[in-house]
């Protein structure tokens, strides 16, 4: 049974190896076993499931997954985890722990040999700061992927589900909208982790969409302009796009671009949705 998803659970196992939490790996326990199990809920587990679970820390939430699915791999980063690892997840036969850091893991490869191909549920508790690269890398890797189930800081999550308008709205929100459906499924109090943070934090679940919601010419041709519209976000779409280092168009052709999508030449990016980006990406295609 799962067991370690309370304060005195974890205190014990950190006190039986001397652990000795790291600042640089972002390391936050979940001691709340209610949101241990809401969180296995929202990612909807089931014992067909193979799960990637990252940064397992000393397995909390890793217990909860192992009774749900049929397989688990957790990726951890620290070496100091390892042996406590081991010994907090010895009931179960269908977990395999990884030592490594996971942007550096051949995840297409590991989901091929676990789960033929097949679509993965992913769930993580991860640092705060890697986030965006490894739900960029998942998404943009071709990884087959049914859901991310993941928490991230309260902003993160306003800031993934938003559209025009709010100031949240940038780059990742295009990203995870492109990709993937975005939903706020609960909302975690620092309260609920050893130690505590200093933020708020949210569990997102974003779904991968089966069919593609807008029509791209060229994905990597769109996240450029995307990401040049908010480089410079006080400047208009045309300089943002004119002085990318990334993006080589006259300031005629963006112009006719803006003008094919019904804007006038000085709209700023953070206007556009996403089937504007599309559109506009599309019509600088140079095929
Ligand atoms: N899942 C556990 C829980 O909920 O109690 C631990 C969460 S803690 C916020 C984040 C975990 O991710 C830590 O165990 C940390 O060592 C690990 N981690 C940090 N960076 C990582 C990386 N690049 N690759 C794999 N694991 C990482």
């Amino acid at each position: 049974m799962a067991y370690l998803g309370s304060p005195s659970a974890t205190k014990e196992v950190i006190n039986k190896y001397s652990f000795a939490f790291q600042k640089k790996f972002g390391q936050n326990f979940l001691i709340d076993s209610n949101i241990l199990e809401n969180i296995v809920e929202a990612a909807e587990i089931t014992k067909d499931d193979f799960v990637l679970e990252i940064g397992p820390g000393i397995g909390t939430m890793t217990q909860y997954l192992c009774e749900a699915a049929r397989q688990v791999t957790a990726v951890e980063i620290d070496k100091m985890l390892i042996p406590i690892l081991e010994d907090t997840l010895s009931e179960y036969d269908n977990v395999e722990v990884i030592n490594q850091d996971v942007l550096k893991v051949d995840i297409k490869s590991l989901t091929n040999e676990k789960n033929v191909g097949r679509p993965i549920k992913v769930v993580a508790n991860l640092p705060y700061y890697i986030t965006t690269p490894i739900i960029m890398g998942l998404f943009e890797s071709g990884v087959p992927i049914d859901s991310i189930t993941i928490m991230v800081q309260k902003e993160v999550a306003e800031r993934m589900q938003t559209g025009p308008g709010s100031k949240e709205y940038g780059a990742l929100s295009l990203a995870v909208q492109y990709y993937a459906d975005a939903k706020v499924m609960l909302n975690v109090s620092a309260s609920c982790f050893m130690p505590r943070p200093n933020v708020d934090s949210a569990v997102i679940k974003l779904t991968r969409h089966k069919e593609p919601v807008v029509e791209v010419k060229d994905e990597k041709l769109m996240f450029r302009v995307i990401r040049a519209s908010f480089n410079q976000r006080r400047k208009t779409l045309v300089n943002g796009l004119k002085n990318s280092a990334e993006l080589d168009f006259s300031k005629e052709e963006i112009v006719s671009a803006i003008h094919h999508i019904g804007k006038e030449e000085s709209i700023r990016g953070e206007k556009l949705t996403l089937e504007e980006f599309a559109k506009l990406s599309n019509y600088l295609y140079r095929g």
